[in-house]
């Protein structure tokens, strides 16, 4: 089958979080299944600070924008065998952040990827490959369903392309004011209920749900969540009315990308089967971040943007009861500034016991997954979670609240002693963050056991095999809906 993913960002090129690993990573484990995959995504003025060298295809595409003709270039290059597709247009995407700077968004996302997935169309009967099926990712590529359905309707090399678009998170709907349509060259008629409109706004990932063939997230509990008004963020009415098309699938991880015993960011690689090399990383990590040496003390680690859903206001409300326990913590974090602000505070209070990294660093996460005993995640709500999914594979156990992804892959040993590798709570309350972080506690001071759970976590199948194998089955399923109309 020949599968198309557009995504606004993919690992290793451009990344701000879980949505990258996956479009890295599933199109490379479909590959391996035999498919004839491609990757499209906008050339970033990181991708060239990294060093990718592209090559410039021979081709330009003109899109109109806010009335303005925009000249837009395609890049290419091959990513294991794989081939990416870059929209080259540099006053849109030679910036320095993928959706904004540290003052908020862009004011001109609207335009920006509007204009991405217009250029995606114009490109495509211009290669000499046509997809059978598009896979598309957020609301940063919500309009390319929606031009397929509505302007590009009756062209015949467009209509019978399958689109199955994945909801990564809810949380992000690309709203903007209506004034924008004409702009972005999206008829006014689709302003409607059954369109694109949203409360008095236009919505690129409403417009995406209304007229993809198909519909996916990440794990079956989120599927489940999002179809309730308390977690569908205004679209559980829409998604509800297509609950025969939405799946839930989830996400694994590319476990070549993710792998102690091969890491070459880590001091000492490691394996379930010897796990000398972790307290060695432990160590490494300890002297790095300035932490007491000490094996017997266990690191409390967080890798992750620094938003409310991700539960760091409960951490905050639990902080100085977590300080009065014997652990270390690590957090690597950017993002919202009321959350910077409150680490930037505490960092120099808890010398040798705290390490506060603000930014984004991608060979930190590393050591710290590998040098971390627990890993916590107390987030509010999580699609899927790869936090959790790194820490199992580096031997840091999770602690979550179970939501979303974090439900359907962390067993609390009060759960199932059996397939325990991790600890999970239900209650967003310090009360049971904290008795639960006590549970774990204990249960790290029992060495034998707490082994027993790290090596099950390592030793899982988190891969993208079996996922891979169940997108398959939705792109014919939803090549069959558009032969059947
Ligand atoms: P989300 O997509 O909501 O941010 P996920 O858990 O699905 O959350 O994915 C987060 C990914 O981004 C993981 O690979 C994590 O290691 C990485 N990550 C998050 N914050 C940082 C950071 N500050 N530095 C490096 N990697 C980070």
């Amino acid at each position: 089958m020949r599968i198309l993913f557009i995504s606004s960002e993919v690992t290793p090129f451009a990344k701000t979080g879980g949505l990258a690993d996956v479009a890295g990573a599933l199109p490379r484990a479909l590959k391996r299944l035999g498919h004839d995959v491609r990757i499209l995504l906008p050339y970033y003025q990181c991708v060239e600070e990294r060093g990718f060298q592209t090559e410039k295809i021979p081709l330009s595409a003109e899109v109109s924008i806010g009335g303005e003709s925009r000249r837009t270039l395609l890049r290419r290059l091959e990513m294991d065998e794989i081939p990416v597709y870059f929209i080259d247009h540099r006053p849109y995407f030679y910036r320095e952040g993928l959706y904004g700077s540290p003052a908020g968004d862009y004011p001109d996302n609207a335009q920006r990827f509007a204009l991405f997935c217009r250029a995606a169309l114009a490109f495509l009967p211009k290669l000499d490959w046509r997809p059978d099926v598009v896979h598309l990712h957020d609301w940063q590529t919500g309009l390319v369903p929606v031009l397929l359905r509505s302007g590009l309707r009756n062209d015949p090399f467009f209509s019978g392309l399958a689109t199955v678009l994945t909801i990564h998170n809810l949380g992000y709907q690309g709203l903007f004011p209506p004034e924008i349509l004409p702009a972005i060259g999206v008829d006014r008629s689709l302003f409607s209920i059954d369109g694109v409109e949203f409360y008095g706004k236009v919505s690129f990932l409403k417009g995406g749900l209304v007229f993809s063939d198909l519909l996916t997230t990440v794990s079956p509990t989120y599927c489940s969540e999002i179809q309730t008004p308390q977690m569908g963020f205004g679209l559980d009415g829409v998604l509800r009315a297509r609950t025969a098309d939405l799946f839930g699938v989830l996400n694994g991880i590319d476990t070549e990308q993710w792998n102690p015993a091969l890491d070459a960011a880590i001091v000492s690689a490691y394996s379930p089967a010897d796990l000398r090399g972790k307290g060695r990383n432990k160590r490494a990590l300890q002297k790095e971040l300035a932490l007491t040496p000490s094996s017997s003390v266990p690191i409390v680690s967080m890798v992750t943007r620094l938003d409310t859903q991700k539960g760091l206001d409960l951490v905050q409300e639990a902080w100085e009861a977590l300080m009065q326990r014997n652990l270390q913590f690590v957090l690597l974090g950017s993002g919202e500034e009321k959350h910077t602000r409150f680490f930037a505070t505490v960092r120099n209070r808890h010398p040798g016991k705290v390490s506060i990294n603000l930014g984004f660093d991608d060979a930190l996460a590393r050591r710290i997954y590998s040098g971390s005993d627990l890993f916590l995640m107390p987030s509010h709500y999580e699609p899927c979670g790869l936090g959790q999914l790194i820490a199992l594979r580096y031997g840091a156990l999770p602690l979550v609240r179970a939501t979303g992804g974090l439900a359907d892959t962390i067993v609390d040993p009060l759960q199932d002693a059996a397939r325990a590798n991790g600890f999970a709570f239900a209650d967003a309350s310090v009360k049971t963050l904290l008795s639960t972080a006590d549970r774990a506690l204990v249960r790290y001071a029992d060495r034998r056991n707490w082994l027993k759970m790290v090596r099950r976590g390592m030793s899982q199948d988190i891969s993208w095999k079996n996922s891979a194998q169940r997108y398959l089955e939705l792109y014919v399923r939803a090549q069959e809906k558009r032969r059947d109309g």
